[in-house]
């Protein structure tokens, strides 16, 4: 075959595409009953606006990041996440002087050039929230906890990890002893590291090379950094959370790949997945919608990888669903079409074969077709006006006399 899917790009096709929609009718009911609306974003921006709030440092934008010019010459970008896309429109839409607080959520694909592996695709989808104008530790356990209601609701089994990174008073403190720590081992870090050294070193605590983890085991740490207000906001974080019976972690290596992340951040992460991996993720980003031309607002979020998730959910048993119309001939095909119009009509799955085949061949597709009723229009029930009525667990048949009879039945 000529063409196919571009590497590290999947069709969802069913039964699979059934998981996909399962998880995403998961999350909107469990972010709506929190109070979120939903926003539906472009697929691309400018490039600009990810390298001003992912960073130009992070692996996203360096290695990451689909960008190209556009015929105006523009320069492009793929979104390679959802938080950038969603502050810029509640700048771009002055939401920040209309309402106290936003809160917020989308549902869509996003890109990155990565090695593809299992749950790893270019294009990925994410389900996300995100919540403007809330600076309190109680905004952050509300986040966490509907996160691990939406996991639970799911039935994917994760253990919760979160962290402090700080903020720009304390930070540079910690920057400097981290960088300071980590320049007398330089000759253990890898290639990357040595690099991030300077620029990035925080990414270094998440680098996967045992020798930096080694080097990390010994690392100073951001929670004896924090400025009061941090320390604070984190504590009163612990307390919520615990009084919520949210159970968690604290990993004091949690520090995210993108640079806008200010206080909590957060990891939802899934043995299942043969190696731990995380599920979701998110944290609070305080100064981002200041630095992107916004008001003074504080925000936090989070986003689920449905790729993921999808190879978590278990295939389920398919239970047999709807109803078959089996006819004989002109006369009762026609007869049953508008029983099927009608039954559609009220909701209910029904199908016919407009193929006219045999009586044999017609119940042999209604059984591929894994419906839980045939109904039977054939000479005898045209002549009687009546349908007959097939359940194919039971086996059983029974004489229906009229459609509100069969409606009542079903
Ligand atoms: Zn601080
Ligand atoms: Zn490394």
């Amino acid at each position: 075959m000529e063409f196919k899917t571009v590497r590290g790009v999947e069709d969802v096709i069913p039964p699979k595409s059934e998981k996909f929609e399962k998880i995403a009718e998961t999350f909107k009911e469990k972010v709506k009953v929190y109070g979120f609306k939903e926003v539906i974003l472009p697929v691309f921006e400018e490039a600009g606006l990810f390298l001003r709030s992912v960073g130009e440092t992070t692996d996203i934008v360096q290695k990451e990041m689909y960008v190209f010019e556009d015929r105006g010459g523009r320069k492009i970008a793929l979104r390679p996440e959802g938080t950038a896309s969603a502050v810029r429109a509640y700048i771009q839409h002055g939401i920040y002087v209309k309402e106290p607080f936003t809160k917020w959520f989308y549902i869509g694909p996003m890109f990155r050039y990565e090695r593809p592996q299992a749950g790893r695709n270019r294009q990925f989808f994410q389900a996300g929230c995100e919540v403007f104008g809330l600076s309190s530790p109680g905004a952050d356990a509300e986040v966490i906890l509907l996160a691990s209601e939406i996991l639970k609701a799911l039935d994917v089994k994760f253990t919760l990890e979160i962290n402090s990174i700080g903020c720009e008073r304390c930070r540079p403190n910690y920057r400097r002893a981290l960088i300071e720590y980590l320049s007398s081992k330089k000759e253990s870090l890898c290639k990357d590291c040595q690099s991030r050294l300077e620029r990035n070193p925080l990414r270094v605590l998440d680098c996967k090379n045992e020798s930096c983890r080694e080097v990390v085991r010994e690392v100073p740490l951001i929670t004896d950094y924090l400025c009061n207000e941090c320390r604070e906001h984190f504590e009163r974080l612990k307390v919520l959370l615990k009084e919520l019976d949210v159970p968690f972690v604290h990993n004091p290596f949690i520090v995210r790949g993108l640079d806008y992340y200010t206080k909590t951040v957060f990891e939802f992460k899934s043995e299942n997945l043969g190696a731990q991996s995380t599920v979701l993720a998110g944290g609070r980003y305080d100064n981002l919608i200041k630095e992107l031309g916004g008001g003074d607002v504080p925000a936090l979020g989070f986003a689920m990888g449905i790729d993921r998730i999808m190879l978590l959910l278990p295939d389920e048993e398919k239970e047999r669903k709807g109803l078959f119309v089996v006819t004989g001939g002109e006369k009762a095909y026609l007869e049953g079409l508008k029983l099927v119009k009608t039954l559609r009509d009220k909701g209910f799955y029904a199908e016919i074969d407009h193929r006219q085949g045999s009586f044999k061949s017609q119940f042999k597709l209604a059984n591929k077709l894994n419906v839980k009723y045939v109904v039977i229009i054939g000479d005898e029930e045209l002549e009687g006006g009546f349908y007959s009525l097939k359940c194919f667990e039971t086996g059983k048949q029974e004489r229906i006399e009229s459609v509100a009879e069969l409606l009542a039945r079903l």
